[in-house]
């Protein structure tokens, strides 16, 4: 099989600063050969592209992604009600096509109605539409009267429709988890309190610790992932002791909180820029004393002071937003890798694991998924510019020279 080669690249493989003068092979799906310019000889059938110094990148991964989201605001219908399943579909199709256009080889549901994430895994894997790599969530499990469920939903009689599903005790979590598991979700969705822009703040909890410690167990049973809304410490330190993998927000993590994620791996996705966004906002209308915004306000501030300590011990953090809000439409993605690199002072380059190394990790494909070495799936990105010295070039398409998903080129303008 020929292969395709890489030259003169300024490699940025996920895990080490840039190093100029590179050349990457991929052959089929693989990347085959990662060294020095001179260090890999071309063969004759070879395809070469001289990169003159572009940088390569892993494909990134949105590690929290609503694809069917537009325009939710302050006061929405339940959601995954707003339309109906077929044109939400297509809502998901168009804003998959969006973050692969970003850069975004791989996205991680973070909830969905209507099973839509593993039907538009399927047909994106069939070449139906063209899309991302996608970690299929289903409809998020809540408890009656949970920090989604707003007091007029109780005339709608939802019980599993849209992107809710309904649970209270421990046997309805069990039914629930296996539910969503059979229509499709490879990561299970929970809220464990509320803060981070959801009702009753961050001390209300939402679930029990015999529900928690079910709806992970069922999850794991089935070898899926579980990921859960968070955001006060004691349901954050609650969460760890459960196994959940994927920590939403962790708005009031702490050096505890650090050391917890460490000691058992755990995955943690801020997704900073929505609270940022919503301040803006309610400031805007001339609520900034608002309750409701000091409290943001004061977890954001919190939150750009912790997260480069997180970062720096280990923690496994990702990129990822709620996207499709009326506030951050999907395709604004660089707006939260901006927040972690110039307002949390946090190295580019370390943004850049977030997105690439720790997410891919996170996708659960063997350890094939995240960075540039041998061996691993080639998911690459060219850019023009060097995202390590300026991470907003990530922000502009234009600047992608080509985007290969599975050694395959999703776009190529070399
Ligand atoms: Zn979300």
């Amino acid at each position: 099989m020929s292969r395709i080669l890489f030259s003169g690249a300024n490699l940025l493989d996920g895990e080490n600063p840039a190093r100029p003068g590179q050349t990457i092979a991929v052959e089929g799906d693989q990347i085959v050969a990662v060294g020095a310019d001179d260090s890999i000889a071309n063969r004759p059938d070879d395809t070469v592209f001289q990169l003159d110094g572009a940088s390569i990148m892993p494909g990134m991964v949105q590690a929290h992604w609503h694809g069917s989201y537009r325009g939710l605001d302050f006061d929405p219908p339940p959601v995954g009600l707003e339309k109906p399943p077929g044109y939400l579909m297509l809502l998901a199709a168009t804003q998959a096509k969006l973050a692969l256009d970003h850069g975004f080889t791989s996205v991680i549901g973070a909830a969905t109605s209507d099973a839509l994430d593993a039907q538009l895994k399927m047909a994106i894997a069939d070449g139906v539409v063209p899309g991302p790599r996608i970690m299929a969530s289903g409809r998020w499990l809540i408890t009656t009267g949970d920090s989604n469920d707003l007091p007029e939903f109780v005339f709608w009689d939802i019980r599993a429709k849209g992107s809710q599903r309904y649970c209270d005790g421990v046997d309805e979590f069990i039914k629930g988890v296996r539910q969503e598991i059979r229509e499709g979700a490879e990561i299970v969705k929970i809220f464990m309190d509320g803060g981070h822009a959801l009702l009753h703040g961050p001390d209300f909890v939402s679930m029990t610790d015999a529900e928690l410690r079910a709806a992970v167990e069922a999850t794991h049973d089935r070898q899926k992932l579980i990921r859960c809304h968070v955001t006060a410490k004691k349901s954050i330190m609650k969460c760890i002791d459960a196994g959940v993998d994927v920590f939403d927000h962790a708005d009031r993590m702490d050096r505890e909180c650090i050391d917890g994620f460490l000691a058992a791996g755990s995955f943690v996705c801020p997704s900073l820029y929505l609270i940022k966004a919503i301040i803006a906002k309610l400031s805007e209308n001339g609520n900034e004393n608002d309750p409701m915004v000091l409290g943001l306000r004061a977890d954001y501030d919190h939150m750009l002071e912790i997260l480069p300590e997180a970062s720096a011990a280990g923690v496994k953090l990702m990129v990822g937003d709620d996207w499709g809000t009326a506030m951050t439409p999907h395709g604004d993605y660089i707006k939260e890798l901006e927040v972690y690199v110039n307002e949390a002072g946090i190295d580019p380059i370390e943004v850049i694991r977030w997105a690439t190394r720790n997410a891919g990790e996170c996708m659960q494909m063997d350890n094939r998924l995240g960075t540039i070495e041998t061996g691993k799936l080639a998911d690459l990105l060219v850019v023009r510019g060097d995202p390590s010295k300026n991470i907003s070039v990530l922000g502009d398409p234009a600047n992608f020279l080509a985007i290969v998903k599975d050694g395959q080129f999703v776009k190529e303008a070399l």
